[in-house]
């Protein structure tokens, strides 16, 4: 009985029979996990208000929301089971988030027989979500009427509302936030916050809809199935719960990088039958033509479940032992080659091989006497299930990550070879491909991909893009009944199979194929002779690299130096810093690699949102305009005078060019070049390399002129320039298509930068990836830009490209561009006045 203000009487909030919470059908709530409480099976279909309070959090899909009482306790009320599923179907929310509500007033009015007939039970939850601070004491009811009373709330003697600093192994912290990330909380960002979580000693819980799961089981995190724009609870307990709460924070509302898969033609399904070809979704283009070759899945026999536990458990750990190490040696690969994409895919496999709940199904399989191969297989099942049951089609394509463990490891159990053996330029069919598969397939060369199943916004169609790999999906199954071996074409931006193409469409496509590559064979053959326009002005088309490989491809491409080298791959990814030793000799390979060719080295770029675990910064509120780049001699100068020291020595001096990043002033260049005086003393230099400046900020392309007369050289990173010029974050998803450095604000600081130079007879680089963009060489250009950083494989076509131009027309169009109103306006102009071929 309440007998202080802070104690609570909570009432029915429906009529009906009452259950303990044991007794629910459902594990999580069975369990306590979300908290004590009592279940009611309802008799009717309005659940009301158990006692005044402020409406905290309202599931969109109405069927669950949660009330704060006036003295702090927390009260999820939920109607009945699984009826998420219901996805708002059913369900009239009569309150708001953030309303105030008086005890017994009407909050959800539901449609009783459909939840009995569509939900796994009509039960009903009262949750006393905050049990930690709250004790709970039950009326004993067996049968309840609205407004009866149900349990009484009272406040543990220990707690407060937040923290519990008396005994810090309890603390807790909680707070909701937004979900940001594209297409909700997936494999990959679910891997980000797992990986988040494990930083910290506190448990850390996400709570949505009903449902918990804790931050260190993927599976559990994609099962809730979290979507874009929802807001979920994250609750963290123990000693650094409040540190863990804020990471986590930061991570739920920073979109994984590269998380939006390029736009592609997306192509009706079957939207017209046309004979002998089968309509998909494009989700990498290109046109090829080869015979057709179908990949089987593994299929497994009977089980008989009578295998010794001990030896399948043992099976079972070298399989996983074996794909881990695998897994392993491809984010290896896909770290040196700088493919974040790639990274992250294969991050998140190696976080669900590792994932409790899997391992547990699958022990427990084996406990009962199940084959380790039948149990993966299962467990694997079973988890793909649960996505699938989601609805939402994100979360059920990332059963297909599932799936590419389940056969990894089924490969292992069973000793099978992985290795297909392609017929040369096949066009590879499968039921659902795996993105370990793709990686396979395009190494082993497949000219194209085909897939009965599967949607382009999958890890498959993310990789298949990045490798140029033409791929189809959602062909239906017809597509697995083409015979082995036939000839077929694969038109993949528009979404076509043809499966009888005839001798005359095959000359076409050969004809078309063979005119690309004949194009690029000609770029190629010249690409190791300098670039000049036709009116004589040379442009140095220099490549941009991280690593001394990335110099190494560079230079067989026929790139007149490296134009900016990115340091940071030298410290990312490691638990301590390079020594100066190691630094030079990661310089002076990279120097070696490009002949007797200059090499542009930035100076470290890291600070803001690119941290290093052996280097802490304060956090920022706003990362990409704190202590980035140059800044960060501010904070760790000692870090600097290391990197300079290593570049001081590497040889000859004269090929190596140091380059600043986001200088905004002059005091930062002087700064650096006293630092640098200075070092050559202690070194006995007597020459000093050159020093540029990089202009990705506004302030320093209005200020050109000014370090002009300090540097030796300016390059443009228009990556950060469009950014910070735009106020619009390079990685935002929906800001994509919108940061383009062709914009005309863009343009006039491109101009403003090259004339503040010229005055001092300094050269203008760009090496952001607006260089790399054929369509802005012309203008680049026009407005006086000299050397041009691109990526390695694109040297060749860019120097064909301004081998193809007259700089002095250049210089007259480009001029007009600087008043167009848009980009977009600019991109129509630049195809009108200098066509792509
Ligand atoms: C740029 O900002 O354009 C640039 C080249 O630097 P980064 O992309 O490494 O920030
Ligand atoms: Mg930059």
């Amino acid at each position: 009985m309440p007998n202080n203000k802070n104690d609570l009487t909570v009432c029915a909030p429906l009529n009906g029979p009452v259950l303990s919470l044991g007794n629910v059908p459902d594990d999580v709530f069975a369990s306590g996990a979300m908290g004590d409480g009592i279940a009611i099976d309802p008799l009717g279909d309005c659940l009301h208000a158990p006692c005044a309070g402020v409406v905290m959090h309202v599931a969109r899909t109405g069927h669950a929301l949660t009330i704060r009482a006036d003295n702090g306790a927390e009260i999820l009320l939920h109607v009945g089971i699984d009826t998420v599923e219901l996805n708002g179907e059913g369900f009239a929310l009569l309150v708001k988030e953030g309303a105030r509500v008086s005890d017994g007033q009407a909050l959800i009015r539901f449609d009783l027989d459909r939840v009995a007939r569509q939900c796994k039970s009509l039960i009903s939850l009262i949750i006393l979500t905050n049990s930690d601070h709250f004790e709970l004491q039950p009326v004993n009811a067996q049968t309840v009427k609205v407004g009866e009373p149900l349990f009484h709330v009272s406040p543990r003697s220990t707690s407060t509302t937040h923290a519990l600093p008396a005994d810090e192994a309890s603390s807790e912290a909680s707070a909701s936030i937004r979900i940001t990330h594209r297409g909700g909380l997936h494999a990959r960002p679910a891997a980000l916050i797992r990986k988040t979580a494990q930083g910290f000693s506190s448990q850390s819980h996400l709570h949505f809809a009903g449902k918990s799961a804790g931050c260190d089981s993927l599976i559990g995190l994609m099962g809730l199935g979290i979507g874009e724009q929802d807001e979920v609870q994250v609750s963290c307990r123990g000693k650094d719960c409040e540190a863990a709460l804020q990471a986590l924070l930061a991570a739920l509302s920073v979109p994984v990088h590269h998380e939006v898969p390029t736009p592609v033609v997306v192509a009706p399904r079957r939207a017209a039958a046309e004979a002998g070809v089968l309509q998909g979704v494009c989700a990498a283009p290109g046109l090829v033509c080869g015979p057709l070759f179908r990949l089987n899945g593994i299929e497994l026999p009977a089980d008989p479940r009578n295998h010794a536990v001990d030896e399948q458990l043992q099976h079972l750990h070298s399989a996983l032992e074996q794909v881990r190490s695998e897994i392993r040696d491809t984010l290896d690969q896909a770290r040196r080659s700088k493919d974040v994409e790639e990274q992250e895919i294969f991050a998140a496999h190696l976080a669900l091989l590792e994932d409790p709940a899997l391992l547990e199904s699958a022990t427990c399989a084996i406990e009962q006497g199940s084959a380790a191969t039948h149990a993966w297989r299962d467990a694997i099942q079973a988890q793909c299930a649960v996505l699938l049951g989601l609805g939402k089609p994100l979360f059920a394509e990332r059963a297909n990550d599932l799936r590419d463990l389940q056969q990894r490891v089924l490969r292992a159990l069973l000793g099978e070879a992985w290795h297909y053996k392609l017929p040369a330029g096949a066009i590879v069919v499968a039921h659902e491909l795996t993105p370990s598969d793709l990686l396979q397939l395009s190494e082993q060369r497949a000219a194209g991909i085909c897939m009965a199943e599967g949607g382009a916004t999958s890890h498959v169609a993310i990789l298949a893009r990045g490798k140029g790999l033409p791929c189809v999906v959602a062909l239906g199954s017809e597509v697995l009944e083409v015979p082995q071996g036939q000839r077929v074409v694969l038109d993949a931006g528009n979404g076509r199979l043809e499966l009888t193409p005839d001798d005359a469409r095959h000359a076409e496509v050969h004809q078309i194929r063979s005119a690309q590559k004949l194009k690029r064979q000609q770029q190629q053959a010249e690409a190791q002779a300098p670039a000049r326009t036709f009116d004589g002005v040379g442009i140095e088309v220099a490549a941009n690299v991280a690593s001394s490989s990335e110099a190494q491809l560079a230079f067989a491409n026929g790139a007149d130096g490296v134009g900016l080298l990115r340091t940071e791959f030298l410290f990312v990814d490691r638990r301590t810093a390079p020594d100066e030793q190691e630094q030079r000799q990661a310089y002076q390979a990279v120097l070696d690699a490009m002949g007797d060719k200059p090499v542009i080295i930035r100076t470290i770029d890291v600070g803001g949102d690119k941290q290093l675990d052996y280097l802490p910064l304060p956090v920022e509120a706003n990362p990409v305009l704190g202590l980035r780049g140059i800044r960060m001699a501010q904070v760790r100068p000692e870090l600097l005078d290391q990197q300079l020291r290593a570049l001081l020595q590497v040889s000859p001096l004269q090929r190596c060019r140091i380059l600043l990043p986001m200088v905004s002033e002059v005091d930062e260049l002087l700064h650096i070049r006293q630092r640098l005086d200075a070092l050559c003393s202690e070194l006995q230099l007597s020459q000093r390399p050159e020093l540029g400046v990089m202009i990705e900020v506004p302030a320093a392309a209005l200020m050109a002129e000014q370090l002009a007369e300090h540097a030796d050289f300016l390059s443009i990173g228009t990556n950060d320039l469009s950014q910070y010029t735009l106020a619009m974050d390079r990685d935002h998803a929906g800001l994509a298509a919108r940061v383009d450095a062709l914009h005309p604000a863009l343009l006039r600081l491109i101009a403003q930068t090259c004339s503040g130079a010229a005055k001092h007879r300094r050269w203008v680089g760009v090496c952001g990836a607006l260089a790399s963009d054929p369509l802005a060489t012309p203008v680049l250009i026009g407005l006086g830009i000299r050397e041009l950083s691109v990526s390695p494989p694109q040297v060749a076509e860019i120097k064909d490209r301004v081998r193809h131009l007259d700089a002095a027309q250049c210089r007259q169009l480009s001029q007009g561009l600087l008043n167009l109103s848009s980009a977009k306006a600019v991109r129509q102009a630049c195809h009108h006045h200098w066509p792509l071929s």
